[in-house]
């Protein structure tokens, strides 16, 4: 396909396409669109400009920003200043999660905003690239300005299929989103109640009414891109793009897993990191494949009584451990000490053989490291993807949102093991320290899932070599979006 691929080859006569992309909020929302600006301009020479909507919620992102247009400054900056919709939707939905919030307010914005903003974002933009939370909002923008928009949705293809699927769902079952059962995606697989993420049991809950709009809206969209590879979901992807899940979709660009991308740490971020770099160096002195690493995402705290007995269990399993605890949803609320949260005595005691950190970690590179041997996970999409290309077992314990659904994709591939009753965020029960412990001394004395790990890592590096599944994918979205210019 090397000569119809269209890839803009450094040199190429044509001229770049200028694609716009246009992210919600929080970390697991920027970090893929991240790796999708750095995979168009650098990997296939487009032109590209990045959305960021400021105040950002949390100072992971406005650090992720700057380091971003720092390393890559043909990366354009595109600022949207939305004091006023903030307000607005804060002051409608009291106590939403700010995440959500931000969504709503983005959502908001967009029909305002978004016009203006493209206009004056120098070159036309041939593709708007919007993500999945603003779909609704988007498309309808961009189809007034004649600008073709794509949606990038950044969680596995399953989670796309039930989500394209949901809406027909609920018309088909009178359209009360408060009587969810199980959820059977056509030629994919069924999600029971129990994997159906939480606010969407509640059909006046915010993220319900932005999730069913956006699912609607899907049809819509020019295209799909998913941050996920055949190898790893084929049957949700071959069903998405058959019609089976639904008719009218349009092309599903399966374009992952994005490839992390190596930025500099900001002078703000050292500074604000202080010395809590040192789990590096602490890396570096453990043995290979001894660690087990343990992190639950950038956007959601465990409750205080399972923090207890996660620390109790990672205690009692016998094995070394890195663990990036976080006691608040928002960093920028999270003050409390470590000591405060988990016991001096335990951290004491733990020492010689664990480290615990509220800071950030580089991720990726944690995972990368030699001496990790396991991942327990929150199964956060992007956790996952980095996981998949590194080949590091997963632990999964969903907790929340798709996580679940992403636990079964985990657990199908072969990427790890999932025990399907431990808790989930709004149960009262609390996974006991006995049980942490026991679950993670048997994966990680397990050699055939850290060899079927090493087998997704593989595939997951097979799809994103040139002429891979997800490299062609890319492509194809790049030759389109050159037709326009
Ligand atoms: N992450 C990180 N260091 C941290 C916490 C998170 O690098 O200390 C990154 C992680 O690698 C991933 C993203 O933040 O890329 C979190 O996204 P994910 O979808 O896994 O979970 P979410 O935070 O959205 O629940
Ligand atoms: N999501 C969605 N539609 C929306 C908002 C979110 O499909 O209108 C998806 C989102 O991409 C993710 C899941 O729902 O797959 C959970 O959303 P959240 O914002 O919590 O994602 P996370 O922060 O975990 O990446």
């Amino acid at each position: 396909p090397n000569s119809t691929s269209g890839d803009c080859e450094p040199g190429s006569a044509a001229t770049p396409p200028h694609i716009v992309l246009f992210p919600s909020a929080g970390m697991g929302h920027l970090v893929p669109f991240t790796r999708l600006a750095v995979a168009l301009s650098a990997g296939h020479a487009c032109d590209v400009s990045l959305m960021t909507a400021l105040p950002t919620v949390s100072s992971a992102e406005s650090r992720h920003v700057a380091a971003l247009h720092a390393a890559y400054p043909a990366v354009r900056r595109l600022d949207l200043r939305l004091a006023a919709f903030d307000a607005e939707a804060s002051a409608e939905f009291p106590g939403a999660d700010p995440f959500y919030a931000r969504y709503e307010s983005l959502r908001r914005a967009a029909p305002v905003l978004l016009g203006p903003l493209l206009a004056g974002a120098g070159e036309p933009a041939a593709a708007l690239v919007a993500d999945i939370a603003l779909a609704s909002v988007a498309i309808p923008v961009a189809r007034e300005l004649d600008i073709p928009c794509h949606v990038f949705f950044n969680a596995s293809a399953t989670m796309l299929s039930f989500k394209a699927y949901f809406p027909t769902y609920l018309d088909a079952n009178g359209g009360a989103a408060g009587t969810i059962g199980d959820v059977d995606v056509p030629g994919v697989c069924r999600v029971p109640r129990s994997s159906v993420p939480q606010a969407l049991h509640n059909p006046d809950d915010i993220f319900t009414r932005q999730f069913v709009a956006n699912g609607r809206a899907l049809a819509a969209a020019d295209g799909i891109l998913v941050n996920a590879f055949e190898a790893m979901e084929p049957e949700a992807v071959a069903a998405l793009r058959s019609g089976a899940v639904v008719a009218g979709l349009p092309p599903v660009f399966s374009v992952g897993p994005l490839m992390p991308v190596k930025l500099p740490e900001t002078g703000d971020a050292a500074e604000e990191q202080g010395n809590c770099n040192d789990y590096r160096a602490w890396l570096d002195a453990q043995p290979a494949r001894s660690v087990v690493y343990v992190s639950f995402g950038s956007r959601k705290a465990l409750a205080r009584d399972q923090i207890e007995e996660l620390a109790a269990g990672l205690e009692a399993c016998g094995h070394r451990f890195l663990w990036v605890v976080k006691g608040a949803v928002v960093d920028r609320d999270d003050a409390g000490e470590l000591g405060d949260m988990l016991g001096e005595g335990f951290l004491r005691r733990v020492e010689e053989r664990g480290l615990v950190t509220k800071s950030w970690v580089e991720q990726d590179e944690v995972l990368g490291h030699l001496a990790v041997a396991l991942f327990v996970s929150h199964c956060g999409w992007n956790s996952v993807t980095e996981a998949a290309a590194r080949g590091v077992p997963v632990l999964a314990w969903p907790r929340f949102a798709d996580q679940r659904v992403n636990a079964r994709v985990v657990a199908r591939a072969g990427l790890g093991v999932w025990t399907e009753r431990w808790s989930w965020e709004g149960e009262d029960a609390v996974v006991r320290a006995e049980e942490i412990a026991e679950r993670v001394a048997a994966a990680m004395g397990d050699g055939t899932v850290a060899e079927k790990a090493a087998g997704v890592r593989d595939a997951a590096a097979r799809a994103v070599a040139d002429g891979g599944t997800s490299h062609q994918c890319l492509a194809e979205f790049v030759r389109r979006c050159r037709g326009r210019n």
